[in-house]
């Protein structure tokens, strides 16, 4: 069953138009790719199903409700929830704190219950608890990034660029976590620049070039070097 159905949209920046009649199908339970270079339009996409940016045609449907357009605080007490790219994360504030902000709208015993369940899956959290976020490591933020993500207990986490200027081996790490998230219910939107990455960690994947789903199918159907020309626009 679809959780997210991304129908025909467009969006605009003024006069440029970011995004050219995408639609995107993500089934429930599932992990599901964005791929594409610098500049295709992956963020925006992710923006947009979260709305912070508004179609100017088209409609996004979550869990069969028309959600586009409506106000992001709105869209996620639906259970959309994401991880934004760079990690952003509350710099003043320490890890604990910016793991109860995800979750500010439940009961305090709710609250506690979600910042353990957090802490198992990122253990290192839990030791730097008390610090303040400034001082983690690119790796540990974006760790933060997904558990905030997670504390408002989504039905869909929309991840935007995790791998960005991480080591390899942090990267797998994370992607380890993700599977863990997945394994747990919660449906996954990830965007990864990196081909291999990507079919590896999804089920679905969409490639995007220039505003366009130039290429999409099954992760372990589609051939490494037909997504690769896709990408760099050489079909
Ligand atoms: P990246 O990996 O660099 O984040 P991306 O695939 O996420 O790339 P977007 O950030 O969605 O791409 O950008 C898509 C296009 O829209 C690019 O041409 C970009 O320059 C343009 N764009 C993005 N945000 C804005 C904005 N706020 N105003 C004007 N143009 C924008």
């Amino acid at each position: 069953m679809s959780l997210l159905e991304v129908k025909n949209i467009d969006v605009r920046y003024g006069d440029f138009l970011a995004l050219h009649d995408i639609s995107l199908n993500v089934e429930e339970g599932s992990i599901v790719s964005l791929i594409g270079a610098n500049g295709a339009g992956k963020s925006t996409i992710m923006n947009t199903i979260c709305g912070l940016n508004k179609p100017v045609k088209g409609e996004i449907l979550f869990d069969g409700k028309n959600i586009s357009g409506l106000k992001p605080s709105r869209i996620s007490k639906y259970g959309l929830s994401m991880a934004p790219e760079g990690s952003h994360c509350f710099e003043r504030m320490t890890v604990k704190d910016n793991l109860l902000m995800g979750a500010y709208l439940a009961k305090g015993s709710e609250r506690m219950e979600r910042l353990k369940s957090v802490y198992k899956l990122f253990p290192v959290l839990e030791e730097k608890q008390n610090q303040m976020s400034t001082y983690l490591s690119g790796g540990q933020r974006q760790m933060l990034a997904i558990g905030r993500g997670i504390m408002t207990q989504p039905r869909i986490l929309l991840c935007d660029e995790i791998s960005l200027g991480l080591a390899p081996v942090v990267i797998n790490d994370i992607y380890e976590k993700l599977k863990e998230i997945s394994a747990q219910g919660i449906t996954l939107l990830i965007v990864e620049q990196d081909v291999n990455r990507s079919l590896k960690n999804s089920d679905y994947a969409y490639v995007i070039l220039e505003g366009r789903v130039v290429m999409e199918g099954k992760s372990k159907e589609l051939n490494v070097e037909d997504v690769n020309d896709a990408y760099f626009g050489m079909n």
